[in-house]
């Protein structure tokens, strides 16, 4: 039985190692935590419940594929449900856009600022659905090389579906009206990304929010991790935790095997690397056998980063959404100060969610637990934060432009996480939360790939690897290495 391990327990990792213990390997998951999830966990304090990153959980299919995959009903372990409202969008001059899952509702919502809005969502939503089928069939759950890109059918796609255009000259063949473009293209913010030169196949991310929905997962969204980890060890998955490596052991240009920090050497066949590729290579590598050098990762271009606020409220609001974000100034204004503004006394655009609308589990009778995320440049740009301004400038949008009234006040527990905790916590890069940045050079075959060159046996998994960021495409990521591995032990 071949003997694989695992760096980093996030759902990458975790998704690999079921998906190789599943097929008759012996996999351990090493994670330099005390839990397991990675960037996708849980704060737990003062009597109130918060996801740490990850809140909106799409394409739940993709979850359920992982648990058919190794023989389990998804639906009998988590109770996933559709948010009647996806979330709602407000803007500074007091407008606002409610995305209901009833695409009826959202077309007249959307009327309000577009005339035959309802039939250009309609157009907007098909063309995009046969889109998204046509990509996960040919790119999305495949190893991503230069061959496959050549491929005749998918050359075809690019063309017929504009592939190579913008982001925005996309939106633009359905919408014209400002405010529409932003409820279609805000999704870049996050990744600090420019609609206007981002490729025009992540428009299949507002089709994926809107067409297949945003879902819950009821006691939050580390329940996905808590019943993972549980089978994992049914299967007779070994899990060490509070255990950093330190060393990947290669020996002749074949793996052996890592070493830890506290100096212990742990042998292997196979090591499936799920710690972000760029901090791994430079910590964890020699030189002389990594794929991608220092200087391939300094020229290389990494999303923002967050700073996340975790706050318990005496208070419920009852006029607000589970999901709500603020675009301060247009899109693309917003991301251009993100890209250029080296100081954080800006005005930033935000997101806030209030899970304990849906979930009394989340905070106390009459309390609400708060998070709210706020995009910043990663720490290549931009080394320090005014924290208390930036606090000041959002909480006074949530009163006043949110119009949750009595939201300062009631605050009694904050906890807050710079991109500098990020980067600690989780060994990221630059502090970068969404990874290596989703632009036209970055993707698919000029993503790093998920087989070493170099070394034997040597694997890599998750947010970096094609087909990107996210917790549905980590998924992918871990179905794609976890085959490449069944295919390449079997030659
Ligand atoms: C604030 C925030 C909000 C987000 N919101 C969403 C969202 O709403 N929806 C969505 O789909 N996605 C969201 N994402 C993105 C999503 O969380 C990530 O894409 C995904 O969780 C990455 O998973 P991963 O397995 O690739 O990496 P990680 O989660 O980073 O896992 C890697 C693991 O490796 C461990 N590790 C690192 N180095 C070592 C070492 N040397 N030894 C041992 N262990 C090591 C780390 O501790 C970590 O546990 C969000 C991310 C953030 C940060």
């Amino acid at each position: 039985m071949k003997k694989v391990i695992v760096v980093g327990g996030g759902l990458g990792g975790i998704a690999t190692a079921l998906r190789l213990q599943s097929q008759g390997f012996n996999t351990t998951i090493i994670e330099k935590n005390n839990t397991l999830g990675g960037r996708l966990n849980t704060l737990q304090e003062n009597g109130y419940r918060f996801d740490l990153g990850p809140s909106l959980i799409e394409w739940v299919e993709v979850f359920n594929e992982l648990f058919s995959y190794v023989g389990k009903d998804m639906q009998s372990f988590l109770d996933f449900h559709r948010l009647p409202i996806a979330y709602k969008i407000y803007f500074k001059d007091g407008d606002s856009i409610t995305v209901y899952a009833d695409m009826q509702k959202l077309g007249k919502e959307l009327e309000k600022y577009e005339k035959d809005a309802s039939k250009k969502l309609e157009a907007f939503l098909e063309e995009n659905r046969k889109k998204f089928e046509m990509l996960m069939n040919l790119v999305l759950t495949k190893e991503a090389t230069l061959q496959m890109f050549l491929n005749p059918k998918l050359l075809f796609i690019a063309v017929r579906f504009g592939l190579l255009c913008s982001y925005t000259h996309d939106i633009k063949k359905y919408f014209s009206n400002p405010k529409i473009i932003d409820l279609l293209s805000f999704q870049n913010i996050y990744f600090g990304t420019d609609p206007d030169k981002d490729p025009a196949i992540y428009t299949i991310l507002p089709y994926g929010e809107i067409a297949l929905g945003v879902y819950y997962l009821q006691g939050g969204i580390y329940r996905i991790v808590e019943t993972l980890e549980t089978i994992a060890i049914k299967m007779g998955i070994s899990i060490l935790k509070n255990t950093e490596v330190t060393k990947i052991n290669i020996k002749n240009g074949i793996i052996t095997g890592i070493l830890t920090k506290s100096g212990e050497n742990i042998k292997s066949d196979i090591v499936v690397v799920n710690e972000n590729i760029a901090s791994a290579s430079h910590d964890l590598i020699e030189e002389n056998y990594q794929d991608y050098s220092d200087s391939y990762f300094k020229k290389a271009s990494f999303s923002s980063s967050v700073i996340t606020i975790y706050l318990g409220l005496k208070k419920t609001f009852p006029n607000a959404q589970h999901h709500m974000f603020f675009v301060a100034k247009t899109v693309k204004e917003s991301i251009h100060d993100m890209q250029h503004k080296q100081t954080s006394t800006w005005d930033p655009s935000f997101y806030i969610n209030i899970p304990s609308i849906t979930d009394p589990t989340c905070a106390q009778k009459g309390h609400s637990a708060a998070f709210v995320l706020i995009p910043v440049p990663n720490i290549q740009y931009m080394k320090e934060w005014d924290i208390s301004s930036l606090k000041k400038i959002v909480y006074d949008h949530i009163e006043n432009d949110l119009k949750l009234s009595g939201f300062i006040n009631s605050i009694e527990f904050e906890s807050i996480m710079t991109p500098r905790d990020w980067k600690r916590k989780f060994n990221l890069y630059h502090g970068s939360t969404f990874g290596m940045s989703l632009q036209l050079n970055q993707l698919g075959p000029f993503r790093p790939a998920c087989k070493s060159k170099k070394v034997d046996g040597l694997y890599f998994v998750g947010a970096d690897m094609h087909p990107g960021s996210g917790l549905p495409p980590v998924l992918l990521s871990a179905r794609i290495t976890s085959d490449k591995i069944l295919h390449e032990t079997k030659r």
